[in-house]
């Protein structure tokens, strides 16, 4: 819709500037009553163009909010590092470190959800409720 609105506004500005102009020139000539009905019209048109350019104005702010919902993970991804199938926060050294972070939750959503300890052998995602290895998941690494 984007474009089509501005094109939409445009012409609607330009219609209302020209039935304004005709209003101020033609106002001495015009019975009062025929100058509030062009100026009730300009009115109508500007409030058209006001609302067309306010649906392109939020249409186009769209991608700006997605950027900034992603800003927050990309600054992160540069914090984590994957060590065998868990995510740890990076080391000064760039090394994994800490307590795991769920594998899936960051690969699908890139949200970071701590494992718990499901047993000696399994740690579980409280998130997305998947099992891992507990060796292959280990904590306080
Ligand atoms: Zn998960």
């Amino acid at each position: 819709m984007g474009w089509d609105a501005i094109t939409n506004a445009r012409a609607t500005l330009s219609e209302a500037t020209s039935t304004h102009k005709l209003l101020l020139e033609g106002n001495d000539a015009l019975a009062q009553e025929k100058s509030r009905a062009i100026a009730l019209a300009v009115s109508k048109q500007l409030i058209h163009a006001q609302e067309a350019m306010l649906s392109v104005a939020q249409e186009r702010s769209e991608p700006f909010k997605e950027i900034e919902n992603l800003s927050p993970a990309l600054k992160l991804r540069t914090k984590i590092v994957k060590y065998l199938d868990a995510y740890y926060l990076a080391n000064e050294s760039g090394a994994g470190s800490g307590d795991p972070y769920c594998l899936l939750c960051w690969e699908r959503s890139q949200v970071l959800i701590h494992l718990n300890r499901k047993s000696p052998t399994e740690n579980c995602c409280p998130n997305c409720d998947r099992d891992y290895l507990a060796e292959t998941t280990g904590f306080g690494i």
